[in-house]
């Protein structure tokens, strides 16, 4: 039977979560402590309990234990900017805002580039002006539109990378 290293973890709560999974689901899995080891460095920077499982269940067992891992509520959650609450959740950018946004670039540079090249100034320049504003305030509504945090508290949204 062929073993892949399923995950290394560096604590002893998210070893017995990973190990919990794996029991649940009955994937066979072998544990190594390699903090036991004696070897110095022997495991590299971050020696840890590693989880080992067959090649067949490896599929499954990443899928199981990958947001085990990867826990939401160990990562930062930033502070809302207006109330100052830590009650804070990302949301999804909306697709509307990533099309505004998109429109506008080509909006914003063809009237440029149109008044740049143009020997005279016509009708066609008031048009290119009015397409460059337009383009100029698709972006601010992009801009307001875009955001990835929202604050449960108050209700702000606001973006965070
Ligand atoms: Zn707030």
């Amino acid at each position: 039977m062929n073993e892949k290293l399923l995950c290394r973890c560096t604590g002893s709560i998210v070893a017995n979560n990973v190990a919990n999974a794996l029991d649940v689901n009955s994937i066979k899995y072998r544990m190594h402590e390699e903090t036991a080891d004696q070897r110095n460095g022997a495991y590299g920077p971050n020696p840890g309990i590693a989880f080992y499982v067959s090649e067949q269940d490896y599929q499954e067992a990443s899928a199981l234990v990958n947001p085990i891992i990867n826990r939401p509520s160990l990562r930062f959650t930033p502070f809302c900017p207006k109330c100052g609450s830590e009650d804070t959740e990302s949301i999804n950018r909306s697709k509307a805002a990533t099309t505004i946004l998109l429109i506008s670039i080509p909006l914003f540079i063809a009237p440029v580039v149109h008044i740049y090249f143009s020997k005279e100034w016509t009708m066609l320049s008031w048009i290119a002006v009015a397409v460059f504003f337009l383009s100029i305030i698709l972006m601010v509504v992009g801009t307001k539109m875009n955001k990835n945090y929202k604050c449960n508290k108050c209700g702000k949204r606001f973006n965070r990378m």
